[in-house]
């Protein structure tokens, strides 16, 4: 199976910590030169730096905020300019908590803008690069909620289908050009998104937090959450050559915990 990156240059949203940073790590031990991108520069040098590298493989990063449009747009950019990005993981943090019928317009617009503008950003900023070099991969971290909405997550579970559907459209536009567009879908996965998911839960509830996170593993047939790594391996196989034939697809990475076919 072809899994070398040798070569291809992945720009890695939200690879400051959790998901995003072992998706970093995968694509590198696959041979890509990998830019990190997330807010603050501190913690991004030291994932580049910690980053496995062999042979000539050049990694780097970017600090960026994915909510400022204008701004992300002109340093993604450059970055594109000085050097093709091949491969795309569009991930940022999740939206806060809470009931879609009391979230506020405001906060409505604010998750669309990190999440389905942002996306979009990125992608036209890297998109040139991509077709000259008639390869791309394009993998979006969703949630499982794009299937099965999540209880108290109303506005994140509204902008993970509007990120699906924004996804699938392109996955058809763009596979002429070599380039696939895929969803990846984590369950429940350790990271700091997930104690803050749970925090949540148990203010909500007045349960305490162990017996929240003791609940949710339940809900897993697997009966335990995933690691960062197991989502990473996921995102990297769809980033490789030999899953060139899958596109358009929502992959969900979740232990089995969803009862939809
Ligand atoms: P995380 O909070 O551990 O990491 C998020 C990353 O995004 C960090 O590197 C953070 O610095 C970066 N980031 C946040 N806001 C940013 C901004 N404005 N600009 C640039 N970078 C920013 O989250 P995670 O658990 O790795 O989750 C990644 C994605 O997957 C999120 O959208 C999350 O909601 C989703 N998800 C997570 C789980 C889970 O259980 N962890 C489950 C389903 C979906």
């Amino acid at each position: 199976m072809d899994l070398d990156l040798t070569g291809r240059h992945a720009l890695v949203c939200g690879a400051s910590e959790g998901i995003g940073r072992a998706v970093a790590h995968e694509l590198a031990l696959m041979g890509a030169d990998v830019t990190v991108l997330a807010r603050r520069a501190d913690a991004l040098a030291e994932v580049a730096d910690g980053l496995p590298r062999h042979g000539a493989q050049r990694h780097g990063w970017l600090a960026a905020d994915v909510a400022a449009t204008d701004a992300l747009r002109a340093s993604v950019e450059a970055l594109a300019a000085a050097r093709p990005v091949h491969i795309l993981v569009n991930n940022t943090g999740g939206p806060p908590g809470g009931p879609a019928s009391t979230a506020t317009a405001a906060a409505y617009l604010d998750a669309f803008n990190r999440h389905l503008i942002a996306n979009h950003t990125l992608l036209q900023s890297v998109l040139p690069g991509m077709r000259s070099a008639a390869w791309g991969r394009v993998v979006n971290i969703v949630s499982t909620s794009v299937r099965e909405p999540i209880p108290n997550l109303g506005v994140s579970n509204t902008v993970r289908g509007a990120v699906a559907s924004w996804a699938k459209t392109l996955s058809r536009e763009l596979a002429a050009d070599g380039i696939t567009v895929n969803n990846v879908l984590p369950g429940y996965t350790q990271t700091r998104r997930l104690e803050q998911i749970i925090d949540d839960r148990a203010r909500a509830s007045g349960q305490d937090v162990q017996a929240v996170a003791e609940a949710m593993r339940a809900s897993v047939p697997a009966r335990r959450f995933a690691q960062p790594q197991e989502i990473a391996a996921v995102v990297a196989f769809l980033c490789s050559p030999a899953a060139a034939y899958v596109n358009g697809v929502s992959l969900p990475v979740d232990g089995g915990r969803m009862q939809s076919i």
